[in-house]
């Protein structure tokens, strides 16, 4: 998978061609620019820019590139890492919608690639880092995407790990997830991967093996985070999820926990349907939480989602 769903796909032709060697996470910065005009100049071979991913201040997200392919965001980073360039100037923070697209991108990394959900420490590390981690190798830009938005960098964890049914107690700062194994005489990563309930891909995808038939006797094996067996609430569904006609049992979860939130509109129900009454009552719970706007359109978003807390379906 190269191309994520939910994203407005613009290709440009900024780009090296499968030039993706692996990924260990992604990379936060700020445009110091509007969305419509790194567009423009992600379009322009004279630049020589582009990144995977770009977001919006009032929430659109735009994939440039493949994730098979590399863009051409941080320098030496390119090759390891996916980019995510954020509208704004320096000194901005993200914006809500800005930390819910983040923390999309920042999820669908980890479903696809095994990225971990936390914060990386640097280029040799992996999860969620920023342009000026990699310093001069990554072209030295010192304020990108600035102390505000570093400091923002621990709530796109959060959010990612809601949006895949993590759990978030932890600070997820310091927290890799994974525990380690080690290789003892006979093993085989097939046998491994079995008796901790995992695969072969995932072990080979998160030690970076090269060999995955030379296990050394005392090599070190990190093992996947153990995932509950069900996520004790319902994951979200996407806002594409909510429209007319959908039926579900998440819709009645949803209207169950409108209701016991005093934000129930419903004449009849809570009920799979999808209904107005849905929507409106899903707009005084945004408009509890503080959303405005367009923000409280009575659609679910992610961050909104998370903190309803809709029981596992
Ligand atoms: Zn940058």
């Amino acid at each position: 998978m190269a191309r994520m769903s939910g994203a407005t796909w613009r290709p440009v032709p900024n780009r090296t061609l499968n030039g993706q060697s692996e990924v260990r996470g992604v990379v936060v910065h700020i445009m110091a620019g509007t969305l419509a005009g790194t567009d423009a100049w992600f379009r322009n071979p004279a630049a020589q820019a582009s990144s995977h991913f770009g977001t919006g201040r009032s929430g659109a997200l735009y994939q440039w590139v493949s994730t098979s392919d590399r863009a051409w965001a941080q320098s030496a980073g390119n090759r390891s890492w996916l980019s995510v360039e954020n509208e704004g100037k320096g000194g901005d923070k993200l914006t809500e919608s800005q930390l819910d697209r983040n923390a999309q991108v920042l999820a669908w990394a980890h479903e696809q690639y095994d990225v971990p959900l936390k914060l990386a420490s640097g280029p040799s590390d992996r999860g969620l880092g920023y342009h000026a981690m990699g310093g001069s190798a990554w072209g030295g830009h010192t304020q990108c995407p600035g102390s505000k938005i570093v400091a923002q960098l621990p709530e796109i964890v959060k959010r990612a790990k809601a949006l895949v049914g993590e759990p978030t107690a932890s600070d997820g700062a310091s927290t890799s997830g994974t525990s380690t194994y080690t290789v003892k005489q006979g093993d085989t990563l097939s046998a491994i991967a079995k008796a901790h309930a995992t695969t072969v891909a995932k072990l080979v995808s998160l030690n970076t093996l090269k060999d995955p038939d030379g296990l050394a006797v005392g090599q070190k094996l990190k093992l996947p985070a153990k995932k509950p067996a069900a996520p004790l609430y319902e994951p979200f569904p996407g806002a594409a999820f909510f429209h007319g006609g959908r039926t579900s049992p998440i819709i009645t979860a949803m209207g169950r926990r409108l209701v016991q939130e005093g934000c129930a509109v419903y004449q009849n129900g809570p009920g799979p349907n999808w209904t107005n009454a849905d929507k409106e009552s899903y707009r005084r719970w945004q408009k509890r939480l503080g959303y405005t706007g367009d923000a409280a359109d009575g659609i679910p978003g992610p961050s909104s989602w998370a903190k309803l807390r809709v029981p596992n379906v």
